[in-house]
């Protein structure tokens, strides 16, 4: 299939509907102020082939999407004990939400809402350095450098008094092992990561090689465990809107306020989108209508 030319087909019908509508993510001036109008589109498949258009290579803060990669170190790094405080559920309640942790017990339902992604990080610092690890996890998955934003780092930190909640809370049910304030500096940082479209689609391709490293080759996660991220991303990869992004798009998708969302083709390929003017769920919206012209036109889907 040639996708080059449907990239850019895809670009050419969404430039009419750039920043007309959604909302630019504001609860930090770093996020408030980028310009709505913007729209990328990457993709890389399984056998190197790449395709892209649009703003494919301007930097963007991946936030939520570095759950993706913040648990694929801790699966690395722990195996099955990780899924020991830490659930499979989709939430239904919004991303960070604390309502359910009480019930719960201070075990979050998934490792996609900020609670699970906190308590991930967690166990990243009682197994090394977590902010070095995710740089490190990323730039070699693209083959380029990848840095953080440190003043959407420094932002979060000031404002984030809904994640430091969520983490003291956790605390008390003796769920996170590691001082609240070293947990938050990572995690914070993780959503501060700074990538393009292009590095994206590069960085997520041991997504749909079965765990094997997108260029290396090497094994980076076993068979099952990548199907288990996938399986994860398709029913909680997108805030409250999995269920939809399932019954339009099909595919394993994870999205991030900064208003990037990777999606995976197993066996085929990965890609990502990028267009920062957001949704009510939180999604980017001119990215969800791309990833549904995207399979519309490609018969792509994992159904
Ligand atoms: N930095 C955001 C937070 O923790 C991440 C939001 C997101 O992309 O879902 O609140």
């Amino acid at each position: 299939m040639q996708f080059q030319p449907i990239l850019e087909d895809i670009v050419a019908t969404l430039r009419p509907e750039l920043g007309a509508q959604g909302q630019v993510a504001d609860y930090i001036p770093a996020l408030a102020r980028v310009p709505a109008a913007q729209f990328g589109i990457a993709l890389r498949t399984c056998g190197g082939e790449e395709a892209q258009a649009g703003d494919s290579a301007t930097p963007f803060s991946i936030q939520s999407i570095s759950k993706l990669f913040a648990l694929t170190l801790g699966m690395r790094a722990m195996g099955e004990r990780l899924w020991e405080r830490i659930g499979r559920e989709p939430s239904g309640n919004p991303f960070n939400s604390l309502v359910q942790l009480e019930a719960e017990q201070g075990t979050p339902r998934n490792p996609f809402i900020n609670a699970g992604a906190i308590a991930v990080t967690d166990r990243l610092v009682s197994h090394g350095d977590p902010k070095a690890a995710m740089l490190e996890l990323v730039s070699s998955l693209c083959n380029e450098p990848v840095h953080f934003d440190e003043e959407v780092a420094a932002s979060e930190a000031e404002t984030g008094f809904r994640n430091i909640a969520l983490g003291n809370f956790m605390k008390s049910f003796g769920k996170i092992d590691n001082s609240v304030s070293t947990v938050l500096d990572a995690y914070f940082h993780h959503c501060a990561v700074r990538m393009t479209c292009q590095q994206l689609a590069r960085a997520t391709g041991f997504l749909c090689r079965d765990g094997r490293h997108p260029f290396s080759g090497e094994p980076l996660l076993t068979e099952r465990q990548t199907r288990r991220i996938n399986a994860l991303m398709l029913t909680c990869g997108t805030y409250d809107a999995a269920g939809e992004f399932a019954f339009r798009i099909g595919l394993p998708c994870k999205s991030g306020v900064g208003g990037g969302i990777v999606a995976v083709v197993p066996d085929r390929l990965s890609l990502c989108v990028w267009s920062p003017a957001l949704d009510a769920t939180g999604n980017s919206l001119l990215g969800m209508h791309a990833l549904e012209l995207f399979t519309a036109r490609t018969g792509l889907s994992i159904f």
